[in-house]
């Protein structure tokens, strides 16, 4: 029975019926299609499959710029004329074919086998397979910049007019909906996979990678290596050529780590100028060996710069193993960035894995980022008295990491903070944490006894810490200062071993706190450089002499200079504060001297003032 046969209006409602409940329950085959080929292909068998009319569909993707449609894809009875099919498109001399009319409006074209001009090289071909008419559905937006057409060919030439297009037409959008949504999925995939810059893997797809490949040589008792390049002096790159030359030498690395890496191993983009590679199956003198080609690749490699001048840069990278140099990928990714650090240290341009002396400060920086970030770092206080009576005039704040395991005193973390700069965020969180113990204080027993606090010359170059702690020193959390009290009960350390560089920017920092009321003391005066500089740039109220020199005052010489230092401070109006006396004779031999104030064991240790109750530790455990 054909929709020609008698009836025609009965027959023509019962196959449009049949049509559409069959496109109707293909649908759900397109939106699961994770892309233009798996959703257009059960287009095409759907439709061949709604009716024995349909005795053709065919598919095509392609971009937009195309002159000749090949199909993909065919299927029905008539499906061997598809196989044929090349729809090339000379306009000047031919007609276009329905397919590429379709492309060219963007809307369904119908076609007649018998009258279309177009068909004029296949008729006779589409006839005998009993194709009679065609329709064409352009698609838009299939993905990776493709476009798409699917044919459907019928076997009676009124076919589609007396059915009609509504049932074609609406599985038509429904599928453009399939593949719109399927091709936002794969540009989402694409941004989250790949960094757009040097179109290496991203950060997250790397370390994807790297769990997937960690995992494998788990399994297998396999090693991998694991590189992490950094390039060298990048912001000087930056700064004199400007950001587009910038970008093309991160592209550039891009390609050479992909040029000089073997097959297998992967490189992505780890952040700025920072890049990453795994190594499957590398042992440490593979993985090492790979490093040092890279790194000649690189230095060799002529980068072109603004005005087609020729430049160079060299990258430096940490190097690191499975398993020897780590069990799980963080540690080595650390051991990575360790040796990375350590390649930067010694000169840069090199190739490095961590020493043991690096590991272990980088395992005590983590420890003291990991207690910043908990809130383990606190301050323990330690008197420091008059000389001559005894009396508490100050204590002195000195930074503890509270572990389950106990206390760690400044001494064994304060080198991992300044190498990896981190004392600002010390200082800064310590600070804060005198700024309301004082006002604590202060509420609970009236004017409290002043608080010594380190700041390191680090802390001064971040601005904006230095000004969070100058509002909450004025403002905030020190309600304990009024404008009446001309000496504020906090005093600023600076240790005189530090480079403080600039006087007038350090002033300039320090003037507001100052004018406010704190003081300013000069620590370790005697171990450093002892420069009377200092003294003479800054307006120190205290000198702290450090422990080396006190504990010279037994001797004669040391004695000496401790005079001299104590007449010098008595002259210029400072008082003197011995550091690290340990014991009566010290104690008393200071007193001779004149000097004014003092701290050590021999007075009273550094001990937690507010109880530590939330970390499980009573203060005087901790601190002890
Ligand atoms: P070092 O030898 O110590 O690595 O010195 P460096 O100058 O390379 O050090 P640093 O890591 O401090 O500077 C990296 C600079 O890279 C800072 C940042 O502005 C720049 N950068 C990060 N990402 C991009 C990027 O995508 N394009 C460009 N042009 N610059 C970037
Ligand atoms: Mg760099
Ligand atoms: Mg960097």
């Amino acid at each position: 029975m054909t929709a020609s046969d008698a009836r025609p209006g009965m027959l023509v409602q019962a196959e449009r019926e049949a049509v559409t409940a069959a496109l109707l329950q293909a649908t759900g085959h397109l939106a699961q299609g994770q892309d233009a080929e798996a959703i257009l292909r059960p287009f095409c068998e759907a439709l061949v499959a709604a009716s024995s009319h349909i005795r053709l569909a065919w598919m095509w993707l392609g971009t937009p710029d195309t002159t000749i449609i090949r199909p993909t894809y065919a299927v029905g009875p008539a499906r061997e004329y598809a196989q044929a099919l090349v729809l090339g498109a000379d306009q000047a001399t031919r007609p276009l074919s329905p397919g590429l009319r379709a492309l060219a409006t963007g809307r369904p074209v119908m076609a007649t086998v018998r009258s279309d001009p177009a068909f004029a090289p296949w008729r006779d071909e589409a006839l005998r397979h009993g194709l009679e008419v065609t329709a064409s559905f352009p698609f838009g937006e299939a993905g990776d910049g493709k476009q798409g057409v699917v044919a459907v060919y019928a076997d009676e030439a009124d076919y589609f007019a007396r059915l009609g297009w509504g049932p074609f037409v609406a599985f038509q959008h429904l599928a453009q909906v399939a593949l719109t949504q399927a091709a936002l999925r794969e540009r989402l995939n694409i941004i989250a996979t790949f960094d757009s810059l040097t179109g290496l893997l991203n950060r997250g797809a790397m370390q994807d990678a790297l769990e997937r490949v960690h995992g494998e040589a788990r399994r297998r008792h396999e090693t991998y290596g694991v590189l992490l390049l950094d390039i060298d002096r990048f912001k000087l790159i930056n700064d004199g050529y400007g950001h587009g030359v910038g970008d093309a030498v991160i592209r550039g690395m891009a390609r050479i780590l992909e040029g000089s890496l073997r097959p297998g191993d992967r490189a992505g983009r780890w952040g700025g100028e920072e890049f990453l590679c795994l190594l499957p199956g590398a042992d440490q003198a593979t993985a090492t060996a790979i490093a040092e080609r890279l790194r000649a690749d690189i230095m060799h490699h002529p980068f072109v710069a603004s005005g087609g001048r020729i430049m160079y840069a060299t990258a430096s990278l940490g190097v690191a193993c499975f398993p020897a140099d780590g069990g799980s990928v963080q540690a080595l990714l650390n051991h990575a960035d360790m040796g990375l650090y350590e390649a930067k240290r010694d000169g840069r341009n090199r190739v490095a894995r961590a020493s043991d002396r690096g590991r272990s400060l980088f395992a005590t920086a983590q420890q003291l980022e990991a207690a910043l970030t908990s809130g383990r770092v606190r301050p323990a206080y330690q008197p420091i008295v008059a000389l001559s009576d005894g009396r508490i005039m100050a204590k002195e704040a000195l930074a503890r990491i509270v572990t389950a395991q106990g206390v760690l005193e400044a001494e064994h973390f304060i080198e991992a903070a300044d190498r990896f700069q981190w004392l600002h965020r010390l200082d800064h969180d310590m600070i804060c944490q005198v700024i309301e113990h004082c006002a604590a204080v202060r509420k609970a027993q009236g004017m409290p006894t002043a608080y010594f606090v380190n700041v390191s010359t680090d802390l001064l170059h971040h601005a904006e810490r230095v000004q969070d702690l100058l509002e909450r020193i004025t403002r905030t959390t020190m309600p304990c200062c009024t404008d009446a009290d001309t000496e504020k009960p906090l005093v600023i350390e600076i240790t005189e071993g530090q480079f403080l560089g600039d006087f007038d920017a350090v002033r300039r920092t320090l003037a507001p706190f100052l004018s406010f009321g704190i003081r300013l003391a000069l620590d370790d005066f005697g171990n450093g450089y002892s420069s009377i500089r200092y003294l003479t740039e800054l307006p120190f109220a205290f000198v702290k002499l450090d422990k080396t020199l006190v504990n010279r005052v037994q001797t004669v010489q040391g004695r000496r200079i401790l005079r001299g230092l104590q007449d010098l401070a008595r002259d210029l109006g400072f008082r003197t504060i011995a550091e690290g006396v340990e014991d009566e004779a010290c104690a008393d031999a200071l007193a001779a001297l004149g000097v004014d104030w003092a701290q050590g064991h021999y007075f009273a240790s550094p001990r937690f003032e507010d109880a530590p109750e939330a970390l499980g530790k009573s203060p005087d455990d901790a601190a002890s």
